[in-house]
């Protein structure tokens, strides 16, 4: 266990030539108080627990203090925005204030965002709102609780400061954590500007620092872009089965390592609805749930496209290698999802008709406006004889057209039996892949209402109950029910 003063700093990125970044101190946030730290991000760093106890850490990771060994710095990135390509992005907001290496070697990039103006700024006031903080706070670590690639919040500082968005806020920061922000946009930023030693040089360090076992690959940089096509398929798979829709995928927030990045107007799906836009200035749906697959390959595009000048000197052999490695993503991404439903459903040998039981489900979900996360936890109670008419009672409650439940199972129930396994046992395997806790958008709003008030205690149990999300906790039964009324006129939008 480690004091944050004990905390060893290799910082790789701050290696990075010049034009990566701008080199910026964070701007304080007045009288910073802690709100919440996650024990599971801080053991990734050995970070003693009781070192949240000291005002020093408050400061640390509001930007009073720093550490010597930070080198606190904006990086530059590009991106498409909602289709359209913007020439220049960067951390606006979020400063890197250094790269922590643990006791078992692995790295951490410690980002604080809402650390206050940077030259990326644009227009912007460099700070982030208690609200979409404490959004971004949870989410981070449900997403990690739930086994889905995520960048970590190690904590969450609030203050009185003032922010003005529609209305006046109040600021405070998370501090991020992850192997590398590096974003499809820092790819694209020297693409677009023709520069591609810079292209070569940050290729080089993402193979170096993040996917070593590439450099010795006969195409080091298509093997990079292979796995980056297979890591963005396997995470946007995860995100359709957990019903998680991220609301801005655009290419700067697209992380090269897969990881889940940015939570600004997410959601999870409450009843089952494919069109669910989570974001409401998505006006025409482009992010809409259903979409994300799409979007993620569009995203890898632009990536490869990015790639082209390292692929090969001739332009027309490179858009071939770009091609037909993208053209990987579509498997990837079905097999990832398939596999993954069949472990919802608790079946455990791949067969045909799979596809069209799982297609049937999700059918008659959507027509009944089923409870996504519910009707998977709950299915795990059905017994494959059918013993009393009762007994699946608590699926067929959750339909609006209760038989519509008991046409499915007849098919389901001749598949389980196929399978001969113990009921019990497919039970537990089930609650292992289909959670009990998500942050819906309605908890998340509770947690927050009550920390406007100053009252971090929503925050703090929501944290506890979302990173264990598949262990059943009477204490949080209200955690796990049906959202009330009020929950389906939430808006959530990218001001944040
Ligand atoms: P986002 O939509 O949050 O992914 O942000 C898109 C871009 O806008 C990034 O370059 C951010 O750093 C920047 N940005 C967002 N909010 C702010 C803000 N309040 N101040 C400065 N930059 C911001
Ligand atoms: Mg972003």
């Amino acid at each position: 266990m480690k004091t944050l003063t004990q905390l060893t700093f290799n910082n790789t990125f701050a290696a990075l030539p010049a034009d990566f970044y701008r080199q910026v101190a964070p701007t304080p946030l007045s009288d910073p108080y802690l709100i919440s730290f996650s024990q599971s991000a801080a053991d990734l760093l050995d970070i003693d627990p009781n070192e949240f106890q000291h005002p020093f850490t408050t400061e640390l990771f509001s930007g009073v203090k720093s550490l010597p060994d930070m080198q606190p710095l904006a990086a530059l990135y590009a991106g498409h925005q909602f289709g359209h390509y913007v020439p220049q992005l960067g951390d606006g907001r979020a400063i890197l204030l250094g790269e922590a290496v643990n006791e078992r070697g692995e790295h951490w990039e410690l980002q604080l965002k809402g650390a206050g103006q940077t030259p990326y700024s644009r227009d912007g006031d460099g700070r982030a709102v208690l609200r979409s903080s404490i959004r971004e706070y949870l989410c981070s670590e449900a997403m990690a609780g739930l086994g889905i690639p995520t960048t970590r919040a190690l904590c969450l500082v609030g203050s009185d400061e003032e922010v003005y968005r529609e209305q006046i806020e109040t600021g405070a920061m998370v501090l991020r954590m992850a192997p590398s922000f590096v974003r499809f946009g820092s790819f694209e930023v020297f693409f677009y500007r023709r520069q591609h030693d810079q292209l070569r040089i940050l290729a080089d360090y993402v193979i170096q620092h993040d996917y070593p076992g590439l450099a010795d690959a006969e195409t080091p940089y298509l093997a990079l872009l292979e796995k980056v096509i297979e890591r963005t398929a396997k995470l946007v798979a995860q995100w359709q089965l957990v019903g998680f829709a991220h609301g801005v995928l655009n290419t700067d927030n697209m992380s090269v390592l897969g990881l889940t990045l940015d939570y600004g107007p997410f959601g999870f799906l409450d009843a089952y609805d494919p069109d669910f836009i989570c974001n409401h200035s998505d006006y025409q749906g482009r992010y809409a749930f259903d979409r994300q697959p799409n979007m993620g390959l569009w995203n890898l595009s632009c990536f490869a496209q990015a790639l082209l000048p390292l692929l090969d000197a001739s332009g027309e052999a490179a858009a071939e290698k770009a091609k037909s490695a993208l053209q990987g993503y579509q498997g990837i991404f079905v097999d990832a999802f398939a596999q993954g439903m069949r472990a919802k459903l608790g079946l455990s040998e791949a067969k045909e008709k799979d596809q069209q039981l799982s297609a049937d489900l999700l059918e008659a979900m959507q027509k009944n406006q089923v409870d996504y996360t519910l009707l998977f936890r709950n299915l795990g109670q059905l017994k494959v004889a059918f013993e009393h008419p009762r007994q699946d009672a608590v699926m067929r409650d959750l339909f609006l057209d209760q038989a519509a439940f008991d046409r499915w199972a007849i098919d389901y129930r001749a598949r389980l039996r196929a399978e001969n396994r113990q009921d019990t046992a497919r039970q537990t395997r089930m609650n292992q892949v289909n959670p009990k806790y998500v942050l819906r958008n309605y908890l998340a709003q509770q947690a927050i209402a009550k920390a406007e008030r100053k009252d971090f205690s929503e925050v703090n149990r929501l944290l506890k109950a979302l990173s264990n999300p598949y262990a059943e906790d009477p204490e949080n039964a209200d955690l796990a029910a049906l959202p009330p009324d009020w929950a389906g006129k939430i808006e959530v939008s990218c001001s944040s």
